[in-house]
């Protein structure tokens, strides 16, 4: 499933970490479990278990994203806000895969460019939240903070953080990585058989014509590889995932940090790539401690009102050593602040000579409640901060190397807009998100279009 082609770099290995130095140090975002001893129990549990991924692996995206920070290839990162284990089934991992394989194959047609793709998937299931409690039946309980903490289920027990889903995220992420890795090792149909792609909803669109020939045109190049190259060497049959999740619940993730022999360092070896969110990101906290110690590659979520200096110096604290490919830096101002926030940064670290991938959220800053306080995004918003980005570092002469959705293969109802033009009214129809809207199938694959559009510029 994944190719290694590392390269020896200079490691930064800094000697008074550990994977636990974190819990002296103030942390946000996760409420103290009930029973430590219980906590400890889960935790040594975890820790003997084997990794879900490989360091190689960890080296290979490493150099895969140094080549997008040099502008030769281009990032698609996406999945829910939040994964939930009820939703660890057949048809919604092969939905994801489907839609963000399908999304890559227009990136490429469209942009004659590699496309690197990393899932939100395998591990996502700890969340921030903007407040610590809500109020149910009276009642003050916690607020849900993801599947790797409590339960959605509004009571004040189910809501209580409970270490046994430590353990059982882990069996989980295992149980979705090992169906992915099936699935783009041998055969997954719907690769070979573009003609299978739903493109009905765009034929109302302005650009169907564009879009059928575009689909036309990637359904004879895979018939023509699969002529060429029969059973040996189909590099469209071999695709490539990597995972990525929030490091936001760090029981979790230091359990699974490991040294691997004959490497350097410490691999956090839950998943390829792991970020920083945008609330946990101070410098004299707890998630930058623990991330400063590890191999893989950090995304890091930058939003409005952040301070320059701060900013620049935690990059340094992540990679002191400028590793390429070590930082992808995830830019989620909302589409009236992006042009505020965005070209200061980039002149800043092009000042510096920081080498980093720059990725565009363009979701996190553009939700909205509606009148019937429904969380949403509205796909125009998604679109214009996307595009606002793209120019933005046109201008400063700096290279957009990537895009992070939320998004699933699913016929969710959670955004409004795109191509059938879904509005707040049909919102209830489907919407089953278990933190924020993310964008429907049918809205993925128009925004990979308009997304390559932008890019070709
Ligand atoms: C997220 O990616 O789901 C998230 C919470 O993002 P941010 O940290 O950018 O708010
Ligand atoms: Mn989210």
């Amino acid at each position: 499933m994944f190719s290694d082609k590392s390269v020896a770099t200079e490691v930064a290995n800094p000697k008074d970490w550990s994977p636990t130095s974190w819990k002296d140090f103030p942390i946000k975002q996760l409420p103290p479990y009930p029973d430590e001893e219980e906590l400890q129990k889960a935790y040594e549990e975890l820790r003997k278990n084997p990794p879900l991924i490989t360091s190689w692996e960890v080296e290979a995206l490493k150099n895969k994203l140094a080549n997008v920070a040099a502008g030769r290839s281009f990032l698609l990162q996406g999945g829910d806000c939040a994964e939930s284990f009820a939703g660890c089934k057949s048809p919604k991992i092969v939905n994801l895969l489907k839609v963000l394989l399908q999304m890559s194959f227009i990136l490429i047609h469209e942009m004659e460019t590699p496309i690197v793709r990393i899932g939100r998937i395998a591990g996502q299931y700890a969340k921030p939240r903007s407040n610590d409690f809500e109020i149910v039946d009276g009642e003050k309980i916690h607020n849900y903070r993801g599947d790797l903490i409590n339960s959605i289920n509004p009571t004040r027990e189910d809501r209580m953080p409970d270490p046994q889903r430590l353990l059982k995220g882990y069996e989980k992420a295992a149980l979705t990585l090992n169906f992915l890795r099936g699935l783009a090792d041998e055969g997954f149909a719907d690769l070979h058989h573009p003609e299978y792609w739903e493109l009905d909803f765009m034929r109302e669109n302005k650009y169907y014509k564009e879009y059928e020939e575009m689909v036309n045109s990637i359904q004879k190049a895979v018939s023509f590889m699969e002529t060429i190259t029969p059973n040996q060497f189909n590099t469209v049959q071999k695709v490539n995932l990597y995972t990525s999740h929030e490091a936001l619940n760090l029981h979790y993730d230091s359990a699974q940090t490991r040294q691997v022999p004959r490497r350097e360092g410490w691999y956090n070896l839950s998943a390829h790539m792991v970020w920083l969110g945008n609330r946990t990101r101070n410098i004299d906290e707890a998630h930058v401690e623990y991330l400063r110690g590890i191999r893989n590659p950090i995304g890091i979520k930058i939003g409005p009102n952040y301070d320059i200096d701060e900013t620049l110096n935690l990059i340094n604290k992540l990679n002191p050593v400028h590793e390429q490919g070590k930082i992808v830096l995830i830019t989620r101002f909302g589409k009236d602040e992006v042009e505020k926030g965005l070209p200061d940064l980039i002149q800043r670290i092009k000042h510096e000579g920081m080498p980093v991938v720059w990725s565009c959220d363009p979701m996190h800053g553009n939700t909205f409640a509606t009148d019937d306080d429904i969380k949403t995004r509205n796909f125009d918003d998604i679109l214009s901060e996307m595009r606002k980005t793209f120019a933005i570092h046109r201008d400063q002469g700096s290279y957009l190397g990537g895009v992070h959705l939320e998004l699933t293969g699913d016929n969710v109802t959670e955004c409004v807009g795109g191509a059938k033009g879904l509005h707040e009214g049909e919102l209830h129809h489907n919407y089953e998100t278990y933190c924020d809207p993310r964008l429907n199938y049918e809205q993925s694959l128009e925004m990979a279009f308009l997304v390559a559009k932008e890019w070709k510029k």
